[in-house]
């Protein structure tokens, strides 16, 4: 299943972002449903869905991990419609537009991760 097929279950409070505020390393999103899920730039930057990163044909993704700095930041955020957010990366790259639903989906997956990871350790 690809990503943009997983974000398909959210609701609309889930994929409205009311509010954001910078975080170590990355950002807080503040969501309609009462959500703050954190980002880290690089999880973010790896997570891009331009045609650049992912194949539009097979959806495979093309950015390795390995191509971005690990000190990535983003150096400024804007607002695409009331539909998406677009970074201006330290790196160059800006040609990624973030649909909400994607972003939700991005900010869940990195919070069950680190869950998870807190589990395994006994945390
Ligand atoms: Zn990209």
């Amino acid at each position: 299943m690809s990503d943009a097929e997983k974000t398909k279950a959210f609701t609309k409070a889930q994929t409205t972002p009311i509010g954001m505020n910078p975080a170590e390393g990355g950002i807080v999103i503040q969501w309609q449903d009462g959500t703050d899920l954190v980002y880290d730039f690089r999880g973010l930057r790896l997570a891009c869905p331009c045609a650049m990163c992912i194949d539009e044909n097979t959806g495979e993704k093309i950015l390795q991990p390995t191509m971005v700095p690990m000190d990535i930041e983003a150096r400024s955020i804007e607002s695409v419609g009331a539909y998406a957010m677009r970074f201006y990366w330290s790196d160059g790259h800006s040609t990624g537009i973030y649909p909400f639903p994607l972003l939700r989906y991005i900010g869940e997956a990195r919070r069950e991760a680190l869950q998870a990871r807190a589990k395994a350790q006994g945390l």
